[in-house]
């Protein structure tokens, strides 16, 4: 029997799997429960058209125009204008984050970040083979910064992976936070031969920003002071876009300049391009929807409070709730009445997406029957 040379630290990993089952109510993977409406769809239709019309030549491999784009809906998003060409963008921030990691972490060099935490930042590191390493966050799921100061003056990380808002406990960092780690990550960097250490990279992954409620920052309001800040963006939740998979960053012009250095030549496809830019220019009605989706947050989060539950205070499009002493039994008991929800996070807790009004009724009324 043929054995294939299967590298041994991967024997006995499995692939990323939140199950994709077909349900009445999916509230399992935080996307935006809105489809695109009528004239988004006629104009992707005609812009992938025109895009497929030069189908034989390879596409813009420095997409400028969607980089001057998101470099707009940023500036309009956040009040922070980054130039074009700080900003670059893949398939999903998950190939970004890769691009980030092949680009500075890799074989000898550490990843650190907080637990509990996106259960993808392992796996990135894996494949990068860059050692991983977590520090712990409070009670409440906050970083403890004097705590992280420590972590990055042990560890010297190459790369420090903060999602904020935070999957799947939904806390995002305050500016004094932010700003703290930042400063502890100036020169905490590994050693790389020189007399003068680098620093850590600090990679605050804003996927749910769009979500963040009043009085929260983003550190998109930090870069300009600090050239190791980099802030990722995906148009995968608030945007309605997963399954598009644009994901994006900004950040100084040498970080831009580096992930170009490992980018697969042409990783962004005309079609992807186009269907992006249009989705961008289509961006009204999302306000709406965030509005209404950050509305419903908390009131659900209000609701299962008043049903005696724990809820972590949420910045995102969902809440971390809990605490069940057999949480596995709650998830099948939602599944068989139709709803999916994500079983994840510390043991006893468990993670809702918030969807249409309906679709947070139903998930209200299964688990009332759960419970
Ligand atoms: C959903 C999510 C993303 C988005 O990943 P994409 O590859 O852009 O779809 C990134 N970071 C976190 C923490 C997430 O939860």
């Amino acid at each position: 029997m043929t054995r294939l040379p299967f590298r041994p630290e991967f024997a006995d990993e499995v692939p990323y799997g939140a199950p994709q089952l077909d349900v009445p109510v999916a509230l399992n993977v935080n996307e935006n429960p809105y489809p695109p409406d009528a004239d988004l769809l006629a104009d992707i239709a005609r812009a992938a058209g025109e895009a497929a019309s030069r189908l034989n030549r390879y596409p813009d491999r420095d997409f400028v125009a969607l980089r001057q784009d998101l470099a707009d809906y940023l500036a309009e998003e956040s009040g922070v204008r980054v130039p074009a060409a700080q900003i670059w963008a893949a398939n999903g921030s998950n190939e970004i984050m890769l691009h980030l990691l092949q680009a500075f972490a890799g074989p000898g060099r550490t990843v650190l970040s907080f637990a509990p935490t996106y259960s993808m930042y392992p796996e990135y590191a894996r494949d990068t083979f860059s050692r991983w390493v977590v520090g712990p966050r409070r009670e409440d799921f906050s970083i403890d910064v004097q705590a992280a100061r420590e972590a990055i003056a042990r560890e010297r990380p190459a790369v420090i992976l903060l999602a904020s808002p935070n999957n799947p406990t939904g806390t995002a960092l305050a500016r004094g936070e932010l700003e703290g780690i930042l400063d502890a990550a100036a020169a905490s960097g590994p050693e790389d031969g020189s007399s003068e250490r680098p620093s850590s990279l600090v990679v605050v992954d804003e996927a749910y920003a769009e979500f963040r409620r009043d009085g929260t920052p983003s550190a998109l309001e930090l870069l300009a002071r600090y050239p190791h800040a980099v802030v990722t963006r995906t148009m995968s939740k608030a945007f309605g876009a997963a399954a598009l998979r644009l994901g994006y960053l900004a950040a100084s012009r040498e970080v831009v300049d580096a992930v170009t250095v490992v980018r697969l030549p042409y990783h962004l496809s005309a079609v992807t391009q186009a269907v992006a830019r249009v989705a961008l220019a289509h961006r009204e009605p999302l306000r709406r929807q965030v509005a209404q989706i950050r509305m419903a947050r908390d009131a659900l989060a209000q609701e299962l409070r008043d049903r005696g539950l724990r809820v972590a205070p949420s910045d995102a499009n969902f809440l971390l709730f809990g605490t069940f002493p057999d949480r596995h039994a709650v998830w099948q008991a939602l599944l068989e009445r139709g709803v999916l929800i994500r079983e994840v996070g510390p043991e006893g807790w468990l993670r809702v997406s918030i969807g249409t009004p309906e679709e947070n009724a139903a998930f209200l009324a299964a688990l009332g029957e759960a419970m």
